[in-house]
């Protein structure tokens, strides 16, 4: 199974990346938990990387092409992956279909969580991971999803790839609602 999650910050998508990832047993991929794994680690690509997650800025494609080119392609050949904030931005989902046809594993779903701004807002702040969760910085980290990210919405739904999920529940409803969408994926 290769699935994507696509959803705006603070709607869930690392939770439900872990829950889907293990009830189907396959990879969770997480491009922010490589990320942040990085600046932890101190890696030159951590610290590379930093000054951006603090500011709630997305890091250059190139950079995250890069790092998640291995992890995907590896997790595509066995047993398939749920992958959970890559690609982000038109260029990144353009290099990630190119890497896919190569390797003969395309996409198999997208699923899209959606949930109202003020409740991410709302949620983020509750969140309070850091630096990165100050209000200004998650207002610009809405600002850029809606820029950057939304418009691969319309361009999934044009592959016939998308599947909309109400991520305003709790958990477990969310869940079982990604699982009823995924039901009618021929996988
Ligand atoms: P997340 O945990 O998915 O919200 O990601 C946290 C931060 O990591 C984001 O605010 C970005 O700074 C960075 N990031 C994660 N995934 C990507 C991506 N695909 N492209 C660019 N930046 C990313």
């Amino acid at each position: 199974m290769r699935v994507l999650l696509l959803a705006p910050p603070g709607a869930g998508k690392g939770t439900q990346g872990k829950r889907l990832a293990a009830q189907f047993g396959v990879t969770h991929i997480s491009s922010g938990d490589l990320l942040r794994d990085n600046i932890i680690a101190g890696t030159e690509l951590g610290t590379t990387v930093q000054a951006y997650l603090a500011a709630g800025d997305l890091v250059p494609d190139a950079v995250i092409e890069d790092l998640l080119r291995v992890s995907v392609v590896e997790a595509a050949h066995t047993g398939g992956y749920v992958l959970d904030g890559f690609p982000r931005t038109v260029h990144q989902a353009e290099q990630a279909y190119l890497m896919a046809q190569e390797e003969g594993v395309a996409l198999q779903a997208v699923l899209f969580l959606r949930v109202p701004d003020d409740v991410l807002t709302a949620r983020l702040l509750a969140r309070g991971r850091g630096a990165d969760d100050t209000e200004a910085t998650i207002r610009h980290r809405l600002a850029v999803y809606h820029a950057e990210t939304e418009p691969l919405i319309a361009a999934y739904q044009a592959r016939g790839l998308l599947h909309e999920v109400d991520g305003d529940q709790p958990i477990e409803a969310v869940t079982a609602a990604c699982r009823d969408a995924l039901a009618q994926v021929p996988v």
